[in-house]
């Protein structure tokens, strides 16, 4: 249930809700809106006695929220979140290019791409330290050594770093070193990893699992959120379907579901989903057209060599012209 507040409610009448909300053995969370807070209450089984706060002075209304997921909906929270993180801004209908390789593979690979990309308008870098391989005697990632490889990229080239933490452990190195922690398809419902991302300060972008509705996606992100961290991007990668063509089959349909469902910005990841390279500039310009809120380019200086990835890493010169396409289809929208 979602306890709206007036316009001009106070901060401590906004206190009151919440003490009542946890006399009853619940939780209240205040969720300010450009015009009025409500307070959002989670925990309870089944519907909420709202007499009390309605009681309660400065208490407008009681709506009851209908989805599972509370805090990353819409219901509770009408208006699209905007991230801001670093020099950039996420949501705010610019989309923001996050583009590197796969992997890190070394310091010489990590800066060339990186100052190739911020050149031609990427403001994200991304690149695997510790890499999520289905067999486990592919590369793995640089641990450590490669996160200080995406420190130095930063520091070189302004650009934010986005990278995953693949399990519980490396999570708080990771946290240390990057701008925005990635938690990758295979770990959507890896909830001991989704409880303490919900503990850090650090934003999170959140894949789809391959095999994941809408809903575990947004139930996923509910357990970072309720957690108290509560800047989450989604990001739409590809799911597994009969379609054998492409490495996975882009749901196109998952923006706007989400847009739907939920507040949080949404970006998408044409290379995990094509899985070739020649299928990322015609998947980027539907995902921005769709109205995705970003996209995530996997790139590689020498994709024939690439330690992961390869097929599907644009070269440099077809992401020059992925971000010129996007310029010019922007005008359109
Ligand atoms: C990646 O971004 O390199 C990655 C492993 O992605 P996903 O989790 O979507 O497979
Ligand atoms: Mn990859």
């Amino acid at each position: 249930m979602l306890v709206v507040m007036k316009n001009d409610a106070t901060e401590e009448q906004v206190r009151a809700v919440i003490q009542e909300i946890e006399k009853m053995g619940y939780r209240g969370i205040p969720m300010p809106g450009a015009q009025r807070t409500a307070v959002c209450i989670i925990g309870n089984k089944g519907p909420v006695e709202d007499a009390q706060l309605l009681a309660i002075e400065g208490v407008k209304e009681t709506i009851p929220v209908t989805k599972p997921y509370k805090l990353v909906s819409r219901e509770t929270h009408a208006e699209s979140t905007v991230l801001s993180i670093g020099n950039i801004r996420i949501g705010d209908g610019e989309p923001v290019i996050m583009a590197g390789p796969c992997a890190v593979e070394s310091e010489e690979q990590a800066l060339t791409i990186g100052h190739f990309v911020k050149e031609h308008g990427a403001s994200v870098f991304r690149g695997g330290a510790f890499k999520p391989r289905t067999s486990p005697y592919s590369f793995q990632g640089l641990g450590e050594a490669g996160l200080k490889i995406l420190k130095k990229v930063r520091e070189e080239t302004g650009l934010l770093i986005v990278t995953e933490a693949t399990d519980n452990e490396n999570l708080t190195i990771v946290e240390k070193y990057t701008d925005i922690i990635q938690i990758g398809a295979r770990n959507m419902q890896n909830y001991s990893l989704l409880r303490l991302a919900g503990q850090l300060k650090k934003p999170v972008l959140l894949k789809r699992g391959f095999a994941s509705t809408i809903d575990e996606w947004l139930m996923a992100a509910e357990y970072i959120m309720s957690g108290g961290n509560t800047r989450i991007i989604l990001c739409e990668r590809g799911i597994r379907t009969f379609s054998d063509n492409t490495r996975n089959t882009l749901d196109l349909s998952a923006i706007p579901s989400i847009k739907e469902a939920s507040h949080l910005p949404i970006i998408v990841d044409p290379s995990h989903a094509a899985g070739r390279r020649d299928f990322v500039i015609p998947l980027s310009k539907a995902a921005i057209a769709i109205g995705a809120d970003g996209l995530l380019v996997e790139v590689h200086n020498d994709p024939a060599h690439a330690l992961s990835d390869g097929m599907q890493s644009l070269y440099p010169e077809q992401f020059a012209e992925l971000m010129e396409v996007i310029g010019r289809l922007r005008s359109y929208l």
